[in-house]
Formats: C-alpha cells, sequence, structure tokens
C-alpha cells in the first residue's frame, strides 16, 4: 500500500522542479494535522468535490440556462471536463496533476447563477461596495463560506490551491481572507487550468451552439479550426463510406478539436519550459515574465477567431440573451427585496451582516444560489 509519504516521494522523485509539490507546500492557514493517505493536494480536491458550493454547479449556467436540455453543459460538468483536460496536460508536462484536478474543480465554484450576466448584475448592484467577480467569490466560499468547522474557516485549503485560484486579481475594496494577496499569478498548474478551462468551453460552446439547433455548422465552415477538426473526425469515422451519421460527425469533431488543442498546448509549453533552464523553483515560475504556459502562436490566433464567431452568433444570440436577461432582472429585484428586508436572509447569513456588512452578505447568499433556485425563489412570500 501507498501512504501520504510515499506519493510524496513518488511527486518529488517524478514531478518536475517547476511544479508545485505536496511536501514543499506552505500548509494551510489554520494548521490541521496531515491525512495519513492523501496529500494536501488530494485532500483539498476532495474537500472541493464534496463541498455544498460544488454540487449547486449542476444547476448553474454555462451558457444555455442549465434547464434548458439533459445534454449541454452546465458548470458542473464544464468543471469536469476542464479537470480532466488539464490533469491530462499537468501529466504530460510534469506538473502536480492533482493540484490542477483541484484548482479546476474549483474554479468555477464563485459562479452566480445565470453565468457572466448573472455576475455582471451583481458587480454593477456591489460597485460601491467591492464589486463581484466569480473568481473573487470563489475565494470567498473555499476561505469563509462553505461550512466545514466552526467559525469563518471555509474549506482551509492549501497556499497554493488559493493562490491559483486568485486567477491573478482581487477587485478593490472586494472582502477575502486577510492572509492571502489580493493579486498574483498563479502557479504553472493554475496557469494550465486557466488554458484548459478555454480550450473546453470553445469546444464545447461549439458543440452546444450546434446541438441545440441556434447556430449553423456553415457558420464554423470557413473557421481554420472547426474545418481542420472537421477533417480530422471524418477521417477517423471513414466518412467517404457513408456509414456515420451528422451527429456522430459534430461528436467527434469536437473530440478532435479538443485533441488538437490539448496537444498544441503541452507541446508548446513544453518547449517554453525547456527553454526556462535558469529557473528553479514554482515560485520562480510563478513570477517569471515570460509565459511559460501557453498555446502556440497560430492556435491562440485560431482560438480568438472561434471565440469571436461564438460570441457574435451564440453568446449573443437572441434566445440565448432574451433567457438570460429575464433571469437577471430577477436577481436584481431579489437583492433589493432583501437589502430592504434583511430579516428574511436565512440565519447564517443574517449573522454574518455585522462583520461584512449587509450589502456583501445578501451578494453571498444571491451568489450561492442555483439557477433553479432563483427562478422559484420567493423572499416574502412567507
Ligand atoms: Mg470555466
Amino acid at each position: 500500500m501507498l501512504n501520504r509519504e510515499d506519493l510524496e516521494e513518488r511527486e518529488l522523485a517524478t514531478l518536475s522542479r517547476l511544479a508545485c509539490k505536496a511536501r514543499e507546500s506552505r500548509g494551510r492557514r489554520i494548521p490541521e494535522e496531515e491525512d495519513p493517505l492523501r496529500t494536501c493536494y488530494q485532500r483539498d480536491r476532495d474537500r472541493i468535490l464534496h463541498s455544498a458550493a460544488f454540487r449547486r454547479l449542476q444547476q448553474k449556467t454555462q451558457v444555455l440556462p442549465a434547464r434548458t436540455g439533459d445534454h449541454f453543459r452546465t458548470r458542473l460538468t464544464h468543471s469536469l471536463e476542464v479537470s480532466q483536460l488539464a490533469r491530462s496536460a499537468c501529466l504530460s508536462l510534469g506538473l502536480n496533476p492533482d493540484l490542477a484536478e483541484t484548482v479546476a474543480l474549483a474554479h468555477d465554484i464563485g459562479h452566480p447563477p445565470f453565468g457572466h450576466v448573472g455576475e455582471r448584475v451583481l458587480q454593477e448592484l456591489m460597485k460601491d461596495q467591492g464589486g463581484f467577480r466569480h473568481n473573487a467569490q470563489g475565494l470567498r466560499i473555499v476561505d469563509l463560506l462553505e461550512e466545514r468547522m466552526e467559525g469563518e474557516v471555509g474549506l482551509n485549503l492549501s497556499y497554493e490551491t488559493r493562490v491559483c485560484l486568485l486567477k491573478s486579481k482581487i477587485p478593490e475594496g472586494f472582502p477575502i481572507a486577510e492572509d492571502l494577496p489580493r493579486e498574483g499569478p498563479p502557479f504553472l498548474e493554475g496557469m494550465v487550468v486557466d488554458l484548459c478551462d478555454r480550450v473546453a468551453y470553445v469546444s464545447h460552446d461549439l458543440e452546444d451552439a450546434l446541438r441545440s439547433g441556434l447556430v449553423d455548422w456553415e457558420v464554423f465552415a470557413e473557421l481554420a479550426l472547426p474545418r481542420e477538426a472537421m477533417e480530422h473526425a471524418k477521417a477517423r469515422l471513414h466518412w467517404d463510406q457513408g456509414t456515420s451519421t451528422p451527429h456522430l460527425l459534430r461528436r467527434r469533431t469536437v473530440s478532435s478539436l479538443v485533441a488538437i488543442l490539448i496537444r498544441d498546448l503541452v507541446v508548446s509549453s513544453d518547449r517554453l519550459l525547456q527553454e526556462a533552464h535558469r529557473l528553479r523553483s514554482p515560485e520562480e515560475a510563478r513570477l517569471e515574465s515570460k509565459q511559460l504556459i501557453a498555446h502556440s502562436s497560430q492556435r491562440s490566433k485560431e482560438i480568438l477567431e472561434l471565440l469571436k464567431t461564438l460570441n457574435e452568433h451564440f453568446y449573443q444570440h437572441s434566445q440565448v440573451l432574451q433567457a438570460i436577461h429575464l433571469w437577471s432582472n430577477r436577481i436584481a429585484e431579489i437583492y433589493k427585496a432583501y437589502i430592504q428586508g434583511e430579516k428574511k436572509l436565512p440565519p447564517r447569513f443574517q449573522s454574518m451582516a455585522p462583520r461584512w456588512g449587509k450589502a456583501r452578505v445578501v451578494c453571498d447568499y444571491i451568489a450561492g444560489m442555483t439557477d433553479r433556485f432563483l427562478e422559484r425563489h420567493e423572499p416574502f412570500s412567507k
């Protein structure tokens, strides 16, 4: 059997000198005894996976409202896809796959209901009081709001996990735990998660755009990436023999797209990491000004081109916006109702109001809601 110490030794023996290693972690905000079997990053991952905030991602919008259909992405399935991609990419690059998995599972945990539109509504409502950003809210959740022990200690995660969840910057005045810097780049594993996040959403949003019938393939057919991915898929499916269906071709096109982009990310980052021989530690790699984790410049351009098309034809599609706008108005109404009647907040949020201020706890409560909870929520009918 392998215990924690064996796993830590294995990391030290096999990972890159620029990878975060559990044994060298700066530890937790509140010191705890180590687990006999799991490394600190594996334990962080398990805490996230078992948290209430993580489970709520199943009912939160990715692009299409979570209730649109059973096969469209939600924040939960998106986070699982990102975690698989980031784990694979880190394994190939000699970076820590457990840390990457942890960060990927938590990277969207602070998203409010109804996606980026919900985020903008809360930002507007809170603009004079520290604003709202999903990454900052993610830190509030893991550090303060999740209930695991007495007091506001949240999940008490390892320092490296928290730094990666910062996603570079917290808005001025937004309250997070005091021991964490408010600004700073992630470790390499966090950078991998960030790019895998983008690979996951350009690919699955392409699939969801087509599947929903809101966008036709013709819109993408002239773009380099989707075209290349489809050529790949056709070759794999022996398309010219006429035995495959368009449905299968669409699925395989998206999986080819993911494969092309992850391979590019790994090959290009490997080259950059090899050139960085003077860097000796994960901390030096994190603070290095030159990019160490990146796509090739050609693929970067192609990704941006695809994103632009998705934005014009899918994210801004009148049906997508209509559904989402309806519910963002509702977010603003509910916010105002609680500001005027804070006694209707659940007792736990009421008890936090003296410390964080009424607006912030109302914002915390609403940001935690799922699409479904928000849709059915009538704060003053009870
Ligand atoms: Mg994401």
